[in-house]
């Protein structure tokens, strides 16, 4: 089994990645590294600063016996250890003997051959920074990396980070089978899960012991830099673009997608459930209504909205939009996720109709086999100190976008008969379908996090607002 595991989804109290800093007269600076309580201090001396690349120095990971699992439920034990499980499976014994955990295969797995630093996971190019040591910390219970990167390859990320923003890494890992911290139960492929981490995943029982599963014979295989959405998505915009006739695949357009930021599952499941069933309902309605009840889609205002926010990070945009009740249609998301990009990459075109009819898009995620990998994907889900300038200019579009009832209310609900059976909306130029698989994707994680804002009545508005685009 694979899994990305992300250093930020363990509760380290200190900031997972660190830029190294160095000078020619002085050598590395170890100060820095001291703070961080750092395991390698004694080593930074035989370290020499190259020129075109950059050190960093990484927490990877925090030992369950110190730091628990982390927000996903995978554990990391630090030592070969018994351990007693609360409600052991039918016929099997409570007690397993767990393999070296950290202590053992963290350093090993991070030193060997293969081992290398990518760009989202992207193992098939180039790599674009190594490995220069490993090292279990065991007075800080967390494994630490120096890696170097590439200056050039890495230039973005470094900016970031030097002008004091976040930036994600994200590890490869793999391990021969999984067991249950509760059951024992030993997963050797995601589908065999049991359902204290399919379901009740990071949930605490009676008797203090936490679902999780335990990763005692880790092989941590790459270390990559991960981006914002927009980044990933303008990568397989470009992938497309250049290699033409050479489309990646839908699988690879996922692949693609990655993650940023380790979520727990557990949360967003809940939502996405919820969403799927009320898709149902609206449906259900419209059926039987034979007409719809949503209403025009503002396409002034929401232009106005796009336009106005453009000087603002997207995620910033996001987050405040749907603190106020406002949904981004698949269009307007895309628009402002393109702010982010300094060429827009294609995404400053994207219209409505860019990622089809999303009036089942719940319902598909729900079903679809990476809805794991999807709903961990916590990228839209920054919460941001409000901006006094950004505030005013969404609370100008509430009027018209807001999907809150009493917004809804104000305006005047247009109804529409629906002719024909449901048409897909007909557009200029088709996206190729990775992309249009890409931007779904990414359309249905966005509407989980404004679920996780939004009271249910105005996640149904929403939802049927979607529906009655689908129809148009
Ligand atoms: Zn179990």
């Amino acid at each position: 089994m694979d899994k990305r595991i992300i250093p930020e989804s363990f509760d380290l109290g200190v900031d997972p990645v660190e830029i190294i800093g160095a000078s020619r007269a002085t050598g590395m600076d170890k100060t820095a590294m001291l703070k961080r309580g750092s395991a390698f201090a004694d080593v930074l001396d035989g370290i020499r600063p190259e020129r075109g690349r950059t050190l960093l120095h990484v927490i990877t990971t925090g030992a369950m016996e110190r730091y628990g699992a982390n927000r996903n439920g995978d554990a990391f034990n630090e030592d070969a250890m018994d351990y007693t499980a609360p409600e052991p499976e039918r016929g099997m014994p409570a007690t397993i003997r767990l393999d070296g955990g950290l202590r053992k295969y963290h350093d090993s797995s991070y030193m060997s051959k293969s081992a290398a630093v990518y760009q989202e996971h992207h193992s098939e190019e180039e790599p674009s920074g190594r490995i220069v040591a490993a090292r279990y910390n065991g007075d800080m219970h967390r494994g630490e990396l120096i890696i170097s990167v590439d200056d050039e390859k890495w230039g973005p990320r470094l900016h970031k980070k030097a002008s004091g923003q976040d930036i994600y890494l994200s590890m490869g890992c793999r391990v021969s089978h999984d067991t249950c911290s509760r059951c024992l139960r030993q997963a050797k492929v995601a589908s065999e899960h049991c359902d204290h981490f399919k379901r009740h995943r990071g949930e605490l029982g009676d008797d203090g012991v936490r679902n999780f599963v335990i990763n005692d014979a880790p092989h941590f295989y790459d270390i990559s830099g991960v981006d914002v959405p927009a980044d990933r998505i303008a990568y397989v915009l470009r992938k497309v673009a250049s290699e033409e006739g050479a489309a990646p695949t839908l699988g690879e357009a996922r692949g693609m997608l990655g993650f940023r930021r380790g979520m727990s599952t557990y949360p967003a499941a809940r939502l996405l459930a919820k969403l799927a069933a009320m898709e149902k309902r609206v449906e259900g309605a419209m059926a039987e209504l034979g007409c719809d009840l949503g209403e025009d889609h503002d396409e002034e205002a929401a232009d106005l909205l796009v336009r106005r926010v453009g000087h603002y990070p997207a995620d910033e945009v996001i987050d405040c939009c749907s603190r106020h009740g406002v949904l981004l249609t698949p269009g307007m998301l895309f628009r402002v996720m393109a702010n982010d990009l300094e060429d827009g990459a294609g995404l400053e075109d994207c219209d409505d109709g860019c990622c089809g009819d999303c009036s089942g898009l719940m319902r598909e995620l729900e079903r679809s086999e990476d809805v794991d990998d999807c709903l961990r994907d916590g990228s839209f889900d920054g919460r941001f100190l409000p901006d006094a300038m950004l505030e005013s200019i969404v609370r100008d579009a509430i009027p018209e976008l807001g999907m809150r009832p009493a917004d809804v209310g104000r305006r005047v609900v247009t109804v529409t008969i629906v002719a024909a059976p449901r048409r897909m909306r007909k557009r200029a130029a088709a996206m190729p379908a990775p992309v249009e698989e890409a931007l779904r994707r990414t359309y249905a994680r966005y509407l989980v996090s404004f679920a996780a804002q939004n009271d249910d009545a105005t996640c149904m508005q929403a939802l049927r607002k979607l529906a009655s685009m689908g129809r148009r």
